[in-house]
């Protein structure tokens, strides 16, 4: 049986969504290619709200978050950690030899515009990265004002935006919030298979990176950016299959529109820290740092979640347990991309019935 996937990517996609990916193969080196990889840009700017051009790498995020790293850091970056995917900035610049220092905060908060600020004074950073959204732990950061105090203090700096379980789902105005590098993944809120992944590029940040050596080659944002520029074509192979899906999901999701979407991604999460306030804890204490697209719970209840999910897989969905040190002392429920309130409440009412919470039973 299909489970239905609560877990923070990969999510469900659309039975229509999917079929797409069985369109017959063109030559990507064809107009046709072109006109695809065009139409798909200029759909992605309006998801991103920008005018930067938006690159799409045959990768999941990861690989544009390294392209990111070795395009754009000439000095030292800090990266700037709420948890897993924060630390995976600090580990991708270790891997290929770029200076960093890493900003860490306690599993479950995020950063104060303050505490960004106060760290960036410690040395000459070129290059600073912040998750907008950290999926192990469900804590949104106020990028917006954050970017704005980073760039008064330091008018210079890169500022690469880790979105990849939030663009799509949350609003995330690029141009408005100064985002020089924005990055995300299919297979969150664009509700796609894994396999493909966007990043839009500042003006700014292209001029830096051709000052910079040793970016390598297949993640290198200038020759992804100077194919795109030309030709609207990939350096190498795309995955073209991902490209027809995308370009009809893109049409989907503008149809809904963005702000009807960020409600509904809004309304989901609700729903969710409701269920987590009544039967167990949040994770996330502060109201304003609780994501609306992933809601992290705390297992007060030492609960099994292994066991947990063996029987909600009987039922047909399936959760996530707690991210690394957190497994077990948490679980997670993603409401990303395309569910619906009966998609939302029918995993709830399963952990329900699976764990009798509903006293009747
Ligand atoms: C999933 C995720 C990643 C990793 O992206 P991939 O597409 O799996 O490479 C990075 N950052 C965050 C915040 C994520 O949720």
């Amino acid at each position: 049986m299909h489970k239905k996937l609560f877990i923070p990517g990969p999510v469900d996609v659309r039975p229509d969504v999917l079929e797409k990916m069985a369109t017959k193969q063109i030559g990507h080196r064809t107009k046709e290619a072109s006109e695809l990889q065009e139409n798909i840009e200029k759909k992605l700017q309006k998801v991103f709200k920008t005018k930067n051009h938006v690159l799409i790498s045959t990768s999941s995020g990861t690989g544009l978050m390294e392209g990111a790293m070795r395009s754009f850091i000439k000095e030292k970056a800090a990266v700037f950690s709420c948890g897993a995917f924060g630390d995976k900035f600090y580990k991708i610049c270790k891997a290929n030899g770029k200076a960093a220092d890493i900003c860490k905060k306690e599993m479950g908060n995020g950063f104060t515009t303050q505490e960004v600020v106060d760290f960036l004074k410690r040395d000459d950073y070129d290059l600073m990265t912040i998750q907008h959204n950290e999926t192990s732990t469900g804590v949104i950061n106020p990028i917006g004002d954050i970017i704005r105090e980073a760039k008064k203090l330091n008018p210079e700096i890169i500022v690469v935006v880790d979105a990849v379980s939030s663009l799509a789902g949350m609003d995330i105005p690029c141009d408005e919030w100064q985002i020089d590098v924005l990055i995300t993944s299919s297979q969150k809120c664009f509700g796609l298979p894994a396999g493909i992944s966007f990043a839009s590029v500042s003006d700014r940040a292209i001029e830096k990176a051709k000052g910079i050596e040793n970016r390598g080659l297949y993640f290198d944002y200038l020759t992804l950016y100077k194919y795109n520029l030309e030709k609207h074509q990939y350096p190498s192979t795309p995955t073209l299959s991902h490209m027809f899906a995308l370009d009809y999901q893109l049409d989907l999701i503008l149809e809904e529109g963005l702000e009807n979407r960020f409600k509904r991604h809004s309304e989901l999460a609700e729903i969710v820290r409701e269920f987590g306030e009544e039967y167990f804890k949040l994770f996330v204490k502060d109201p304003n740092y609780r994501s609306d697209t992933v809601t992290c719970i705390e297992n007060n209840r030492g609960v099994d979640i292994a066991d947990l999910n063996l029987k909600l897989a009987e039922k047909g969905y399936m959760i996530s347990n707690g991210y690394g040190e957190l497994k077990d002392k948490t679980f997670r429920i993603s409401h990303m991309a395309d569910y619906t309130k009966e998609d939302i409440v029918g995993v709830l009412e399963a952990i329900k019935e699976v764990l009798k919470l509903n006293g009747d039973e």
